[in-house]
């Protein structure tokens, strides 16, 4: 049995607290732990660990004292029967307002898929008062993920499946890559018991090995940077969640010679101009496989990540991915939104290599009403078509509460989520169509396509798609796109690939 973690833990997790902040979670650490007496967990332990764990880890990844307060609390109205108003009396309304959206979320359970989808309605519903409320409830749920193994059994497939259906896309559409693991890794075993004991036997019998080509990768290329004068740089291992191992092994029909990043080395430099540096170092030493060089650094991926990746060939027969980036973009590929949420951002420090991918999440921080920071404006390259449109249509009035209220809820509001037949879910602009589905989930098979169904229903291919839907494309052989798909189609990605197709009819 593991010890109930102290409060002095959260304290040194927090990152340059003022006296304020270390007395509000101290008051709500104690509250909490007096609030949750004599409560138990599955495990046997006291209720209160579970309490401590979350507010420990919400600390971790540098979120300000009320986003802790709050996960501190996060059960007590439900649980222990606080009432919202003493939450208020006590640690002020905006710990109050986190509580309320967390205790809303409550109880989302995965019940198939008809209730899958009510269950993400509600929550970015939730959500769009303050994104706050997901970063604790997806702490919450990383806390209940890892100790599944206490679960009685009836409940714990479907915990699992609720964690890999609804939490950790959500984790990844905020950008937060570790916690996204995180929550996947602990799932795992109890969704897919025979699909992640078949992962993890494949993967044990290439540890050793794949262990000793990244370390003389590394070596190697400490030594080649080092010989081109790039003295600023660290390198670190990067190990393949199982449960994306997994996925990718089910694309690769089981054959795990044919991934290459198992592991992956990541080089680590101050700047943008020198992860380009350090692509050339790599690609002068090692020949690189072609079509594996993706520059998401100049071609963030939607949710803002940003990185070079290449594999190269590692000379003994196989390849190994290498990820390049700066500080910054490092941070953020790990934490997401919860980068832009810290104490450092909040209180005004600005770094030097600061300002990547995720800039433009910035305008949906309610601390920046405490804080005015000059918003800036978002970049070209690295915000999100919705996001810059946005921007611009409230450019007038940006100081004003009603500014930022309303981009709160414009981050889920002029978005639509829709499903695959398979449950995937697919995030689009709002008046997206079933042409801009087709090209989002992939262009070979949007270039084919000849209907749609919503909902097992036939429509017409301008019909703009609904939260919640379940959208299925129909092809034939014959399908081409045509110029009225252009015109019907919202999105910059599925115009591009039309206009591509129009322009060279015979590849396509
Ligand atoms: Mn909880």
């Amino acid at each position: 049995m593991t010890e109930v973690k102290p409060l002095a833990d959260i304290l040194t997790a927090m990152k340059s607290p003022e006296s304020a902040d270390i007395a509000l979670v101290s008051k709500a650490y104690e509250f909490a732990q007096k609030a949750h007496e004599g409560q138990k967990r599955y495990s046997g332990e006291p209720y209160f660990s579970h309490i401590a764990e979350v507010g420990y880890s919400i600390a971790d990844i540098g979120m300000d004292a009320q986003t802790i307060a709050a996960g501190l609390l996060h059960d007590t109205v439900e649980d222990a029967h606080i009432a919202e108003e003493t939450i208020e009396q006590e640690f002020g309304k905006d710990v109050r307002i986190l509580v309320h959206g967390v205790t809303k979320l409550g109880a989302l359970k995965y019940r198939g898929m008809e209730r899958h989808t009510e269950s993400l309605r509600k929550l970015f519903a939730a959500t769009a008062e303050d994104i706050r409320v997901l970063i604790v409830k997806l702490m919450d749920r990383l806390h209940n993920a890892k100790t599944l193994e206490y679960v009685p059994e009836h409940k714990r497939e479907r915990i699992a499946l609720e964690t890999l259906e609804i939490y950790a896309p959500i984790a990844d559409r905020l950008g937060m890559s570790v916690i996204k693991t995180e929550l996947e890794d602990a799932a795992f075993p109890y969704a897919f018991p025979e699909e992640y004991e078949k992962t993890v036997d494949l993967l044990k019998e290439r540890k050793n090995e794949n262990e000793n080509r990244l370390e003389k990768l590394e070596k190697d290329a400490k030594r080649e940077m080092a010989a081109a004068g790039i003295l600023s740089f660290r390198t670190e291992a990067r190990i393949k969640g199982v449960f994306s191992l997994y996925k990718k092994l089910e694309r690769k029909d089981w054959d795990i010679t044919k991934i290459y990043d198992i592991l992956a080395l990541r080089i680590i430099v101050p700047t943008v101009a020198d992860c380009y540096s350090a692509l050339g170092v790599v690609h002068k030493h090692w020949r690189p496989v072609p079509g594996k060089i993706k520059d998401y650094i100049a071609f963030p991926k939607p949710n803002g990540y940003q990185s070079i990746h290449t594999t190269v060939y590692t000379g003994d027969g196989g390849a190994m991915e290498i990820q390049i980036r700066t500080e910054a973009q490092h941070r953020e590929a790990q934490f997401g939104i919860a980068s832009h949420l810290t104490y450092k951002e909040v209180q005004g420090y600005v770094e030097g290599t600061r300002g990547g991918g995720l800039e433009w999440i910035r305008q949906f921080i309610p601390l920046m009403r405490r804080t005015p920071v000059a918003t800036p404006e978002p970049q070209e390259r690295t915000a999100p078509q919705w996001v810059k449109e946005l921007a611009h249509a409230h450019a007038d009035n940006n100081q004003s509460e009603e500014y930022l209220a309303s981009l709160k809820s414009d981050f889920f509001t002029h978005r639509v989520f829709v499903f695959t037949p398979k449950a995937d879910v697919i995030d689009l602009p709002l008046g997206a169509t079933p042409i801009d589905f087709a090209y989002a989930i992939h262009s070979e098979v949007a270039n084919k396509m000849s209907g749609a169904k919503v909902n097992g229903k036939m429509v017409s291919l301008d019909s703009a798609l609904k939260n919640g839907d379940i959208v299925e494309i129909i092809t034939k052989p014959a399908g081409k796109p045509t110029r009225k798909w252009y015109d019907m189609a919202k999105t910059t990605l599925a115009r591009k690939m039309i206009r591509q197709a129009l322009a060279h009819p015979n590849k396509y």
